[in-house]
């Protein structure tokens, strides 16, 4: 009697977990905590994505890609508040991230803004063989408190993707300090909306606004053109890519994984997350991997 009614509970809870698991899969998507609802933290759960999971062309028919790294970080920081998990899985330590401009620098690595890419691609700007972009999203204001410094001491390039409403916000860059990253010459800064909503869910008059708003308002307020915009939470499809292309934005950056870039995919360029590296392991994975 006894081992039927454990046998029963195994049952129901192998069948519940295997009912959950189809639900997510259907779904696309891993269980989200509240925090994840909020403007972070789900970006890097669509890192594996393929461009054919997104109804583009395979990758193998995107034409004469280069290799062209664009490494994704969100916040540099020591992350004080050890129970905040989804700062933690999105931040790189102000060690490891000076370990990275180190490695680069050491290995002869040329940075480049991703507003930069289109040249590349086109042959108009010559970059060097071994060549990375180095990209923040999100706009937090540990990028002007920490990495910042690091990237003026190191002579790097980076490209800051801002979301409009969140600057000044506690946490997110201000305008002041914005306005000193575009003057220092370091920094590109690109559009990441205005609130960080789900694109691809959105009605397409509110996404438009979103991607066209962004950009008007940063020039406006900066006196400088945006050039490239960020997918908040990495969402994008075809329709969206196109209003992305109507607003003049020259170039855009997935999260989907890789380090090949084409004229075929600009508007959802390939990234990789440096969390996964410990300085030394990130060159090696830069110049060895294959997609
Ligand atoms: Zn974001």
């Amino acid at each position: 009697m006894k081992t039927s009614k454990y046998v029963m509970v195994i049952g129901m809870s192998a069948m519940l977990c295997v009912g959950l698991l189809i639900y997510f899969k259907i779904r696309g998507q891993t269980p989200l905590t509240p925090s994840h609802k909020l403007y972070s933290g789900y970006e890097d759960e669509r890192i594996f994505m393929r461009p054919d999971d997104l109804s583009f062309p395979a990758t193998s028919l995107i034409a004469t890609p280069i290799r062209l790294p664009v490494i994704m970080y969100h916040y540099v920081e020591h992350v004080k508040d050890r129970g905040d998990t989804t700062r933690i899985k999105l931040d790189t330590s102000p060690e490891v991230f000076e370990g990275h401009l180190k490695a680069l620098r050491l290995a002869n690595y040329e940075t480049y803004f991703v507003k930069d890419i289109p040249e590349i691609l086109s042959g108009k700007k010559e970059a060097s063989t071994r060549s990375a972009i180095l990209t923040f999203d999100d706009g937090y204001e540990d990028f002007y408190t920490v990495a910042f410094p690091l990237i003026k001491k190191y002579h790097v390039r980076a490209t800051v993707y801002v979301i409009y409403d969140f600057i000044g916000r506690h946490g997110f860059l201000n305008k002041k300090q914005i306005a000193e990253l575009i003057d220092s010459g370091y920094i590109e800064i690109g559009s990441h909306t205005l609130d960080h909503i789900n694109l691809k869910t959105a009605k397409p008059e509110i996404a438009r606004k979103q991607i066209r708003e962004s950009k008007r308002l940063l020039e406006q307020d900066f006196h400088f053109e945006v050039k490239s915009f960020a997918y908040p939470l990495g969402a994008l499809n075809p329709p969206i890519v196109e209003m992305v292309k109507e607003a003049s934005y020259s170039a855009a950056v997935s999260v989907i994984s890789g380090v090949m870039q084409s004229d075929e995919n600009l508007y959802y360029l390939s990234r990789i997350r440096p969390g996964l590296f410990m300085p030394g392991t990130m060159i090696e994975y830069l110049e060895n991997v294959q997609k």
